[in-house]
């Protein structure tokens, strides 16, 4: 039976870390600042939105939160981004989705500067996934690495399956597995005989939004599964895996709730701290 990839104690420590590292700001003279930009009343965005306020002031982190009409203009909120680009008392700028449908996401995510982009989804932030450089990147991959790496799991040489290339995760994930010397098979909704992929993987991710999708007989027993899924069900929230199945045949598995998730609020967090090293490099 596998042991867990417990998210939960990772964010723990993660947090720990991000409070010591918002001291060492403080001790400077700069108090980190998170912005965030809520259009219109979704409900699950107003719930996320006050989930960051929560854990940014925890943290040591100062947050503001901009609401706007449904009804806005994109031109009045690209203006508020320029504003807030503008702006050195913000070091983290985070536009909570879905928008209206009258606002192109594209220009949206395109006009906050992309050393203030703690989403990771600027044009040059994707190009720098890509290429290996220094940028923000989207937490939800990242918590997939850091929950590996930080229960001292080695991705180097590994097989790595990813299944899902959504732009959220499975997409910016390739990037950061290779960088770690996987080697990486990604798989989608096109990909005939999933299993037949995910059987030769020594680490599978889910990351597709399917309940029960991965079945206990598409892994090879010892398996480590990494479950990025998050799918809503009449018993509750769920991951892509069969997880009381898989478990009984992976070395590791991470849980949901209490795995990936548990990490991407802490590492929005740590993007905000990082995007200021990065303005602060520069001027
Ligand atoms: P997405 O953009 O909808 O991408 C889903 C991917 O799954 C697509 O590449 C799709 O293939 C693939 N897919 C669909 N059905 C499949 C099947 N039967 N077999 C294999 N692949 C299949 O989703 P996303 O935004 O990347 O999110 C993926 C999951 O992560 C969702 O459950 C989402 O809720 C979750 N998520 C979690 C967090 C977190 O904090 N833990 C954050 C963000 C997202 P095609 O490309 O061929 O359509």
């Amino acid at each position: 039976m596998a042991n867990l990839l417990d998210g939960k104690a990772i964010a723990k420590v993660l947090k720990e870390e991000i409070k010591d590292e918002v001291l060492k700001w403080k001790s400077k003279g700069v108090q980190p600042k998170l912005a965030v930009i809520l259009v219109g009343e979704d409900p699950a965005s107003v719930v996320y939105a006050r989930s960051k306020q929560k854990v940014s002031e925890n943290l040591g982190i100062s947050f503001e939160l901009h609401t706007l009409p449904s009804d806005i203009a994109e031109g009045e909120l690209i203006s508020l981004i320029e504003l807030l680009n503008d702006n050195e008392q913000i070091h983290g700028i985070m536009i909570e989705l879905p928008l209206p449908k009258h606002i192109s996401k594209e220009s949206v995510m395109s006009a906050v500067r992309s050393d203030k982009d703690v989403d990771g989804v600027h044009p040059i932030n994707r190009g720098f996934i890509m290429s290996g450089e220094e940028g923000l990147f989207p937490a939800t991959p990242q918590s997939c690495v850091e929950i590996l790496l930080r229960s001292g799991v080695e991705i180097a040489g590994k097989h790595v399956v990813i299944v899902g290339r959504g732009e959220t995760v499975g997409k910016p994930l390739v990037f950061l597995i290779l960088k770690h010397n996987a080697t990486v098979t990604i798989c989608h909704s096109k990909t005939p005989d999933l299993g037949s992929f995910t059987r030769q993987a020594d680490i599978v991710v889910a990351a597709v939004g399917k309940a029960n999708l991965i079945k206990e007989d598409m892994v090879k027993p010892g398996v480590i599964v990494v479950d990025a899924g998050i799918n809503e069900t009449p018993d509750g929230i769920c991951g892509d895996v069969d997880f009381e199945a898989v478990k009984e045949k992976a070395s590791l598995i991470s849980p949901v709730p209490g795995g990936v998730g548990s990490l991407t609020t802490a590492l929005i967090m740590k993007n905000v701290l990082k995007g200021l090293d990065l303005q602060r490099r520069n001027v």
